[in-house]
């Protein structure tokens, strides 16, 4: 979604634009960081004149502090804006366009503040919250300390990307890992399976996530080159699993002799975990390209998953109608013997 369409979609249906409104909302979402009002303000003051639309009568706008005040305020309450305390003694506020809901550290030194995301905690939360029947409506947590660059003296390449594109960044890396494993897990399970058709699944299933790595080591790619300094910036979103994958557990399992229904089952659960990371948490971010890449990732996750199940059920049917004629050979071999 542009700004613009972003901006007419919060608007109530009727309520009339104000170009007073639209030139502090305009200027405050072009902005990356946390402002004060009164940083809101002096912005606006340097910003050209020439940009401000004329009203009915000709004037410019004037714009007051007040003014900067209640837009403020209306922001956060339409949920363009978020307000944040950094414990300094007055608020500080960051759009919420594109920009994904995070934690803070804040550096007591420069005043600096830079933001992260962890699914691991976000969880936690979501289970104390649960645990104790609260409503959760926000959860703000901060570390407060000495950021790297004021303690080595070292440029720091936090500030200068947008939290965004770090965002889709660390989505498309969890998302690569995951393809990863799955295809370690699929190799693994298609050189291990006996059943015919079993294995040709895995081997189906290998070979898609294949194709599906290409894709998003492209897209991968495509990101770096809108900020060659992308690959070395600090992590934003931080997920226990990243490193080895959904699926690494599961890879795991199958070295210890299972037969190829237990394999089916262990790719089932696998991917039911995966196709429920992704959906439940990509679910919850704003619109954004992270947001995208982690939905996109979960529907591929739910086609794997039900073709897994399918192929379980149709396995148990087979294994069924041959038992009947392997228990008759097996009768039949031991009918001599029984004689004799
Ligand atoms: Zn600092
Ligand atoms: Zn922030």
């Amino acid at each position: 979604m542009e700004p613009a369409a972003y901006l007419d979609s919060l608007r109530p249906a009727g309520s009339k634009r104000s170009s007073k409104r639209d030139l502090i909302v305009n200027a405050f979402l072009r902005q990356e960081g946390h402002l004060t009002a009164d940083d809101l303000f002096d912005l606006i003051c340097r910003e050209d004149p020439a940009k401000a639309k004329p009203d009915s009568r000709g004037a410019l706008p004037r714009i007051s502090r007040a003014t900067v005040y209640r837009t403020l305020q209306w922001m956060v309450e339409a949920g363009i804006a978020r307000k944040v305390d950094f414990g300094e003694g007055r608020f500080r506020f960051e759009h919420s366009y594109r920009h994904p809901r995070h934690f803070h550290l804040i550096c007591k030194t420069c005043n600096r503040s830079f933001e992260f995301l962890s699914s691991d905690i976000e969880s936690l939360l979501e289970e104390v919250a649960a645990a104790r029947n609260f409503t959760a409506r926000q959860s703000v947590l901060q570390i407060h300390g000495t950021c790297d660059s004021c303690r080595t003296g070292r440029a720091s390449l936090a500030e200068g990307g947008t939290t965004e594109r770090v965002f889709a960044r660390d989505a498309l890396r969890i998302a690569i890992a995951t393809e990863r494993s799955g295809l370690e897990f699929y190799s693994r399970a298609a050189a291990i399976t006996h059943d015919g058709r079993g294995r040709r699944v895995f081997e189906k299933l290998a070979a898609e996530e294949q194709a599906h790595l290409a894709t998003l080591e492209a897209r991968y790619r495509e990101l770096l080159q809108q900020d060659p300094q992308l690959e070395s910036r600090p992590t934003f979103l931080f997920f226990k699993g990243a490193a080895n994958g959904l699926f690494a557990a599961g890879a795991e399992r199958l070295g210890n002799g299972v037969d190829d229904r237990q394999a089916l089952m262990i790719g089932i659960k696998c991917e039911r975990g995966s196709h429920r990371f992704f959906k439940r948490y990509g679910e919850k971010f704003e619109d954004s390209e992270g947001k995208k890449i982690f939905l996109e990732f979960a529907d591929e996750e739910r086609a794997h998953l039900e073709l897994l199940i399918r192929e379980y059920r149709a396995l148990v049917l087979r294994q069924r109608r041959r038992r009947p004629a392997r228990a008759a050979k097996r009768r039949a071999r031991r009918e001599p013997a029984a004689l004799s």
